[in-house]
C-alpha cells in the first residue's frame, strides 16, 4: 500500500460524501460503523491502523494484522471494477512459507459488485461480517495457509 495517499486512523475522518456522492447520510452512518466494527478486531500489535483513501478512484481500504509478525493480514477494499461499477472486496492474505519467496497467498477471496448507495451499504457490512469471521476463526499462519491451499 503507497504512502502517497490521504490516510486517516477512523472512517468518520474519511471523505465518504466526496468519494461516494450517492450515498445517503444513513448509508455514509452504515459504513462508518462497520469500519469501527474492523477497527475493533484490531490486536494491539497492529499499530499502522489506517483507512487509505483514492481521491479520484472512488476507492477505500484498510487491513489488520492479525498476528504480530504481520503474517495474517486481513483485507477490505471498496473500489470500481472493470465496467465503473463498485464492489466490495475481502480476503485474507497470509505471509510465505514457501522454499521459493512468493511475498504471500490469498485464502477466501470475495468481490461483491454494486449498483448503488445502499447496496454499497449492504456490500461492506457483508464484506465486514466475513472479516470479523475470519478473525474468530485463527489467527495463526498456519491455518490460513492451508486455507489458501499451500503447505
Ligand atoms: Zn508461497
Amino acid at each position: 500500500m503507497s504512502d502517497q495517499y490521504p490516510g486517516a486512523h477512523r472512517m468518520a475522518d474519511v471523505p465518504l460524501a466526496e468519494l461516494f456522492p450517492e450515498l445517503t447520510p444513513d448509508e455514509r452512518r452504515r459504513i462508518t460503523a462497520a469500519a469501527d466494527a474492523v477497527d475493533a478486531l484490531r490486536p494491539a500489535t497492529d499499530v499502522r491502523r489506517i483507512w487509505q483513501w483514492f481521491p479520484a478512484g472512488r476507492s477505500f481500504l484498510t487491513e489488520v494484522f492479525l498476528d504480530p509478525n504481520r503474517d495474517v493480514e486481513l483485507q477490505i477494499e471498496v473500489g470500481p471494477v472493470a465496467d465503473g461499477r463498485l464492489a466490495c472486496h475481502t480476503q485474507v492474505q497470509v505471509g510465505c512459507a514457501c522454499e521459493r519467496d512468493h511475498g504471500g497467498h490469498v485464502a477466501d477471496p470475495v468481490s461483491t459488485v454494486v449498483g448503488d448507495g445502499r447496496s454499497l451499504a449492504d456490500a461492506f457490512e457483508q464484506g465486514v461480517a466475513r472479516l470479523r469471521a475470519a478473525a474468530a476463526a485463527s489467527a495463526d499462519p498456519g491455518h490460513w495457509r492451508c486455507r489458501a491451499g499451500v503447505a
